[in-house]
């Protein structure tokens, strides 16, 4: 089995831009949570490190691949 990465996992996300602090953001692993979109920054993630300590998280998903720029400027 490959070792799930957090680093390139859609679920996770950095501090300052994407998020408050580094951290989890599947719902499952999350400590806090809020519905409403303007309150997303009381969220709080769950902690990655200890979640995928051993490098098996069940919940791991890879991020999507960004296409490139001429694939973009070429579609349709
Ligand atoms: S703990 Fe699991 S779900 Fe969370 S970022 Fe890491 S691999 Fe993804």
């Amino acid at each position: 089995m490959t070792r799930a990465d957090c680093k390139a996992c859609r679920h996770f996300k950095t501090a300052p831009y994407q998020a408050r602090i580094d951290g989890c953001f599947h719902p499952d692993h999350m400590k806090v949570t809020q519905k409403d979109a303007y309150l997303s920054e009381q969220e709080t993630p769950g902690n990655h490190r200890v979640i995928n300590r051993r490098g098996n998280c069940e919940q791991f998903e890879a991020m999507a691949q960004k296409r490139s720029l001429l694939s973009r400027i070429f579609s349709d």
